[in-house]
């Protein structure tokens, strides 16, 4: 691949990630695999200056603003920081800031908190609260930051007041959050910056207020107008104002002292009650920032450095094997119980026979271990050399551990084929209850795994007639009559959804939620669908011969009819509820679409809808990809980079018509 090449792509997958990460708050990739990423995209666009856009991730505050919140123009640019890796990063820094300033440098190191950045702006009362955004516009999240009790509503300082800061989430209120979370089926958030960040964007103030935030503030803005001249000093005033600042920092003098500071907080870090991804550097006298300037995106008179992903070594016990709901069988590693990165891990998935094969692992080997993403945790090699000869070989199993039938190998996969396997059955009740499926609140994994356990449910049938089971669920601890009654008002509630969701909850093989919704607005009904030839299915865009194949032979065997009979009586209604309009004639069919700005007409959400009832495919950021972009008032960088393409930018009347 040439450097063009390898430059595109990689201001793709960049663009992509940060969508993930900033807009839905849930990332598909490592902070590390992130920068190494960044790191390669930088290095390109030294050498090759001429492929160097202003719009490229590198030379761009990540976020973006959401149209939920109302817009704030930062009064200054909040900017994202540069990031140091190693000690020569640290000394290359210090380096170009001695170059303009001269003598040794005093620094002031903080804790680089994991959280969501915040600027507070007061006029002795709060005016304001507003999320970073993309650096020159954020949202406006008043109502969700003055929830955390430590931030002052008043303060005793006269005119503008502007302090910046990180909102975050306390290890301990994750746990919590995440336990619950769990407990309701619910998806994990992935660490403690997704959690603060999706808990700030709600809608609902007192959903933020449940989840435990708290804020430390590291930036008195506009220190200088009160007559501060060190970043030390600001800290100090904000502390008197009442704003918490964070206790761990310290003056250094000299980069040597910062570096001591780094590895001294390696060591602490696991036992702050709070996630910190790296250490922030900043110059502590504010008086030399405009001397030193600023790129596009970051200071120069700041650095982060960030951790590496951290290592540690544990003993692996043992190799045990679950069956997921396909029949998948799956090896675990059980692990001697070992902090790494925050948190207790006992547990981590080998994947499959061919993946311990390559890595060489053995049962009582010493192993790597580490957290992908900061969260799942990985086994990333054997401590060869920490051998005796007390380990043995792993073997694969050829039976299934729950039900005892042989296994079938498939790729590198191994599989039960018993359809009756009850560890399969348990998987495909939780994937029917399952948020995006049929979204029964409060019927999360535990719940069915006990329930299963109990014999109130073994199949999805059953679960329609829990209701018969009550008396002896509330003779079971932990279970009143309230939270039983809940339950069985979600499942009755849940026989209304529209087709898809339990098309999707059915699990069929290669069907995902969205696939579903697709055959669901153009079936209209399972009955429909069930009649579908391979060769029909196959005109559909985005379904191939192996999901047309997939379908067919789910529908042909005679369980699966019989199936979907019990459910219609049971009362569940197998009717698609949205629009069925014909999407093929449509101007917005196979078309990838960006809604932005503010529309008169209907909310983000609605619009949504109309589009992909339309055949489009709706997404959140402006790429080559994009087909067109509908805009509406107050649109930002969106509508900027879609006319920097050259894509089709259609107003609020032009799409109105497009959709009559
Ligand atoms: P950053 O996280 O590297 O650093 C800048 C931010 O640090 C500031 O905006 C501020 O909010 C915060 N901060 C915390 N403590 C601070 C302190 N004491 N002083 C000053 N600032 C402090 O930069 P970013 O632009 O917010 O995010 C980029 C990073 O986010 C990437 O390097 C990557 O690690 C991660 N990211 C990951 C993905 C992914 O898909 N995994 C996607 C996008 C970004």
């Amino acid at each position: 691949m040439n450097p063009s090449e390898r430059v595109k792509q990689l201001t793709e997958l960049l663009e992509k990630y940060n969508y993930e990460y900033y807009v839905l708050d849930n990332p598909s990739v490592s902070d590390a695999e992130y920068d190494r990423l960044m790191q390669e995209l930088i290095a390109l666009e030294k050498e090759h200056p001429e492929l160097l856009s202003p719009l490229s991730p590198s030379q761009r505050v990540g976020g973006q603003v959401q149209d939920e919140f109302k817009k704030v123009t930062h009064q200054r640019m909040m900017l994202s920081l540069a990031n140091a890796f190693n000690e020569d990063d640290l000394y290359d820094f210090d380096r170009k800031v001695r170059d303009v300033i001269g003598d040794k440098v005093t620094y002031m190191a903080e804790m680089k908190i994991d959280g969501l950045g915040m600027s507070l702006v007061y006029n002795k009362k709060l005016l304001y609260a507003a999320t970073r955004g993309d650096g020159t516009v954020g949202e406006d999240v008043t109502s969700n930051v003055i929830t955390i009790k430590s931030i002052p509503s008043h303060i005793d300082a006269d005119g503008d007041f502007e302090i910046r800061g990180e909102v975050f989430m306390p290890k301990k209120s994750l746990a919590k959050l995440n336990a619950e979370r769990e407990l309701t089926g619910e998806p994990l958030f992935a660490n403690a910056r997704n959690a603060a960040a999706g808990s700030i964007r709600q809608l609902d103030s007192s959903i933020a207020a449940s989840r435990g935030l708290d804020a430390f503030w590291y930036y008195f803005v506009n220190a200088r107008d009160f007559g501060i001249r060190y970043h030390s000093e600001a800290l100090a005033f904000a502390d008197k104002m009442g704003f918490k600042t964070n206790p761990e920092r310290r003056l250094c003098h000299g980069i040597e002292e910062v570096i001591d500071y780094i590895k001294e907080y390696t060591i602490k870090r696991p036992d702050l009650p709070y996630d910190i991804d790296g250490i922030v550097i900043k110059v502590d006298d504010m008086s030399l920032y405009d001397k030193l300037g600023y790129t596009a995106k970051t200071p120069r008179w700041a650095i982060a450095y960030k951790f590496p992903p951290e290592e540690v070594v544990t003993k692996l016990l043992d190799i045990i094997f679950t069956v997921g709901r396909t029949g998948k069988i799956t090896p675990n590693a059980v692990l001697e119980p070992v902090r790494v990165a925050g948190s207790t891990v006992q547990r981590a998935t080998l994947h499959n026979e061919d993946f311990i094969n390559e890595k060489g692992l053995m049962i009582g080997d010493y192993v790597v271990l580490r957290k992908a993403g900061d969260v799942i945790p990985e086994v990333v090699r054997p401590v060869v050399e920490r051998r005796d000869d007390t380990q043995t070989p792993f073997e694969m199993i050829t039976n299934c551990p729950e039900c005892g039938m042989p296994l079938v190998r498939k790729d590198a996969m191994h599989f039960c084929v018993n359809p009756n396997c009850p560890a399969k059955q348990i998987e495909s009740i939780i994937h029917f209850a399952s948020k995006d499926a049929m979204d029964i609140e409060g019927m999360g994994e535990k719940v069915v795994e006990q329930f299963f356990n109990q014999g109130f449910f073994t199949n999805l049938v059953e679960i329609y007639r829990l209701f018969e089971h009550r008396d002896e669920v509330i003779a079971l601890d932990g279970w009143q009559s309230k939270s039983i009654d809940n339950l069985i008002e979600s499942i009755e509630k849940s026989k209304g959804n529209s087709l898809e969701r339990v098309l999707f909850g059915l699990g069929i093989k290669e069907v995902g939620s969205k696939m579903a919704k697709t055959l669901s607005r153009i079936y209209g009904n399972i009955d429909n669908l069930m009649n579908a030839s391979e060769e029909e299915l196959l005109e559909i865009p985005d379904v191939g011969p192996v999901l047309a194949q997939s379908l067919t032979s789910w529908f042909t065997k005679d369980e699966n009819r019989e199936l979907i009979t019990k459910l219609k009586e049971a009362g569940l209604n197998f009717n698609y509820l949205g629009s069925t309009s014909k999407a093929a004639n449509s101007y917005f069919s196979g078309k990838t679409v960006v809604l932005t700005g503010t529309l008169d007409s209907m909310g983000r959400k609605e619009a949504t809808e109309i589009l992909e009832n339309l055949g489009a495919k709706v997404t959140g950021s402006v790429s080559k990809a994009t087909d067109a972009v509908v805009a509406g008032h107050d649109a930002g960088s969106k509508l900027d980079k879609a006319q920097a393409l050259g894509i089709e930018v259609l107003s609020e009347s032009e799409f109105l018509e497009l959709i009559k």
